[in-house]
C-alpha cells in the first residue's frame, strides 16, 4: 500500500494559474509563491464583494479516537466529487501546525487519494503565514517588555501580564520561564510563558478578520495585562497594533492550492479547534462563497469542540448560515467508543458499532439544536465489515438520517459520489435554518453553562469564585455580548480525555478563563488542558528525514 507522501509525489499538478483560472480568478490575481501556491490579492477580493454567496457545507466529526476519522480527507473527497458531478466547489481548510506534524498526530492535508498538494510544502512552511503570526505575537511581547523597560508609561503591573509568548513547535519545556535575567540591562525579570502559535490570539485575530482594517483595529483591541486598579491595558496603549498587521499583511491574502483530482482549495489560518476556536479564516470562506456554488469548510476536532465554536463564533461573527452540517464517522473510531482496544479493531464487532453509535447520535442531536440538516458520511477502512456498516445505517435510519458509505481515500471523487448528491440535494433545498446556541446578550457565564449542558450533556460547570469575578470584569470592561470559547480536551464530551462514548450527568471544570478582546470572545479552559502541547515519547519528527535527492520522507 502506497502512503500518502508517495500517493501525493506520484500525482501529476497543474501549476496554480490554471486551477484559478478554472476557479475563476484571473492571473493577475494571484501572488504566486512557487509553481503551486499562490495567493490571491485584496483588489480582486474587493471586486467580488458584490456577488451572490454559494452555499456552505461543515465538514465535522463525531469525538476522536486514536482510531482517526478523516474529516480533512472526507472535505476533499467531498469537493472533488462535487466538482466531478459538474457542481462548482470550492474546499476551505486550515493550514498545518508544526506541532502535530513532528508530534503524533502528523500533517493535514487529507490522505489516500483525498489531499491537498504539494503535501510536504503545505504541512512545512507553506506559504510563511504561521511564521508571520508567531512574528507578529512576539512583536508585541516584546515591546511589551520594552515598555517596562522604559518606565512603565502605562502602569501595566509587571504581574498581570496576560500576553504570552508563541512558537509554531510542541515544545513543553517553554511553558512557563521567568524573562528579563541578566541585571539592568536586561530586566526587570517576570514570569512568562509561551502559547503554540495555533492557540495564539493573534491566530484567532487574523482567522476572524474581515479585512486589512478589521484586523489592525481588533490587533489593538487585544489586551496585554492590567494595571494595579485591575484597569486592562491594550495592545494600542503602547503603539504595538499597526507595526502588527504591517507583518501580517501578506499573510492575509488566502492561499490557493490544488486537490490531487485539480479542485481548487484555500487553506488560510489554522487554529487548533481543542484549545482554540478551529476553522479556516473568515476571508477565505467568504472568499470561497463569491466563487463557488458549494463551499466545503472542515471543523477540526469532534462536533462538540470544533464544531460548536465554528457555529457559534465563526458563523456569527462572519454572518454566514451553513446549508448543513456531514458528520465524519469511521466503524473503527465507534468500535473505541463502543469499548474497543485499538489493537482489536481490525475485528468484527457489530455489538460494539452499535455500543459506540450513542455518540455519534449525540453529536447528530446537538447540530440539529443548531438549525442544521445533518449527513452521516461513513469513511470506509479496508476492515469494516458490511454487517457493521449495515448496523450504522440501520440506527441512523431510526433517527431519520442518512449515511452516506464513503470511499474516496481509496477510490479518489467518485467515492464520495453518493455524499455529494446528499449535499447538493440539501443545499438546493435550503433545508438549513441556522441559528446560534445562544443570543449576545446573556451573562458570560450562562453561556458557558448552556453550552456544558446543551453539547456536553453536563449537569453544571464548576466556576471557582476568582473565575466568576474575572468574567464579572470582563462584563464591567464592556465585553459582555461576547461568545465563549471553551479550550476542552476532544476526545470526550467530559473533561476526562478516558470518558468515550456519551457520557452525561458530569460536572464541568472551569479552571481559567482569558479575554481575547482583539479575536471578540472569552476563552474558558475546561479542565487540564494545555496551550502549549508536549511531544509524546517517539515524536514523529524521528522518522521525517531526506532522500539523497532531496525529496522528504516519513510525512504523513
Ligand atoms: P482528521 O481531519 O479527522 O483528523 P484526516 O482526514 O487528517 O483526519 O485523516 C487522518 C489520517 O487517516 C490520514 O493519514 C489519512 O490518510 C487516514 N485515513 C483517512 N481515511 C482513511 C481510510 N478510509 N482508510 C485508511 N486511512 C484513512
Ligand atoms: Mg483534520
Amino acid at each position: 500500500m502506497l502512503t500518502d507522501m508517495e500517493i501525493a509525489r506520484a500525482a501529476t499538478l497543474r501549476p496554480i494559474a490554471q486551477i484559478a483560472a478554472a476557479a475563476g480568478i484571473p492571473a493577475d490575481a494571484l501572488v504566486p509563491y512557487g509553481k503551486y501556491k499562490a495567493k490571491i490579492d485584496f483588489d480582486f477580493i474587493r471586486d467580488v464583494q458584490a456577488r451572490p454567496d454559494g452555499a456552505l457545507v461543515l465538514v465535522t466529526g463525531i469525538s476522536p479516537t486514536a482510531a482517526g476519522e478523516g474529516k480533512t480527507t472526507t472535505t476533499i473527497g467531498l469537493g472533488d466529487a462535487l466538482n466531478a458531478l459538474g457542481t462548482r466547489s470550492m474546499i476551505c481548510l486550515r493550514e498545518p501546525s508544526l506541532g502535530p506534524c513532528f508530534g503524533m498526530k502528523g500533517g493535514a492535508t487529507g490522505g489516500g487519494r483525498a489531499q491537498v498538494a504539494p503535501m510536504d510544502e503545505i504541512n512545512l512552511h507553506f506559504t510563511g503565514d504561521f511564521h508571520a503570526i508567531t512574528s507578529a505575537n512576539n512583536l508585541l511581547a516584546a515591546m511589551i517588555d520594552n515598555h517596562l523597560y522604559w518606565g512603565n508609561a502605562t502602569q501595566l503591573d509587571p504581574r498581570r501580564i496576560t500576553w504570552r509568548r508563541a512558537l509554531d513547535m510542541n515544545d513543553r519545556a517553554l511553558r512557563s520561564i521567568v524573562n528579563g535575567l541578566g541585571g539592568t540591562t536586561s530586566g526587570p525579570p517576570r514570569e512568562d510563558g509561551f502559547d503554540i502559535t495555533v492557540a495564539s490570539e493573534v491566530m484567532a485575530v487574523f482567522c476572524l478578520s474581515r479585512d486589512l482594517d478589521d484586523l489592525q483595529a481588533r490587533l489593538g483591541g487585544v489586551i496585554i495585562g492590567s494595571r494595579r486598579d485591575g484597569s486592562f491595558v491594550y495592545a494600542r496603549d503602547i503603539k504595538a497594533h499597526g507595526a502588527m498587521a504591517a507583518l501580517l499583511r501578506d499573510a492575509l491574502m488566502p492561499n490557493l492550492v490544488q486537490t490531487l483530482e485539480g479542485s481548487p482549495a484555500l487553506v488560510h489560518g489554522g487554529p487548533f479547534a481543542n484549545i482554540a476556536h478551529g476553522c479556516n479564516s473568515v476571508l477565505a470562506t467568504r472568499l470561497g462563497l463569491k466563487l463557488a456554488d458549494i463551499v466545503v469548510t472542515e471543523a477540526g476536532f469532534g462536533a462538540d469542540l470544533g464544531g460548536e465554536k465554528f457555529l457559534d463564533i465563526k458563523c456569527r461573527f462572519a454572518g454566514l448560515a451553513p446549508a448543513c452540517a456531514v458528520v465524519v464517522a469511521t466503524v473503527r473510531a465507534l468500535k473505541m467508543h463502543g469499548g474497543v482496544q485499538k489493537s482489536e479493531l481490525s475485528r468484527e464487532d457489530v455489538g460494539a458499532v452499535t455500543r459506540g453509535l450513542d455518540n455519534l447520535d449525540r453529536h447528530v442531536e446537538n447540530l440539529r439544536k443548531f438549525g442544521l440538516p445533518v449527513i452521516v458520511a461513513l469513511n470506509r477502512f479496508t476492515s469494516d465489515t458490511d454487517a457493521e456498516i449495515a448496523a450504522v445505517r440501520d440506527a441512523m435510519a431510526r433517527q431519520g438520517v442518512e449515511v452516506c458509505l464513503c470511499t474516496h481515500w481509496s477510490d479518489g471523487a467518485a467515492g464520495a459520489a453518493d455524499l455529494a448528491q446528499a449535499v447538493r440535494k440539501l443545499a438546493d433545498q435550503k433545508a438549513g435554518d441556522f441559528k446560534p446556541l445562544y443570543p449576545d446578550d446573556m451573562p458570560l457565564i450562562d453561556k458557558i453553562r448552556v453550552i456544558a449542558r446543551e453539547i456536553y450533556r453536563a449537569r453544571d460547570i464548576d466556576v471557582p469564585a476568582t473565575v466568576a469575578q474575572r468574567l464579572a470584569s470582563y462584563e464591567k470592561a464592556g465585553f459582555g455580548r461576547a461568545p465563549v470559547c471553551i479550550a476542552k480536551t476532544q476526545y470526550s464530551f467530559s473533561a476526562d480525555p478516558t470518558r468515550l462514548g456519551a457520557p452525561e450527568g458530569h460536572v464541568l471544570p472551569i479552571r481559567q478563563v482569558r479575554m481575547s478582546a482583539g479575536a471578540g470572545f472569552v476563552v474558558a479552559i475546561a479542565g487540564d488542558i494545555m496551550t502549549m502541547p508536549g511531544l509524546p515519547r517517539v515524536p514523529s519528527a524521528e522518522s521525517i528525514t531526506l532522500t539523497d535527492r532531496g525529496e522528504i520522507t516519513g510525512l504523513f
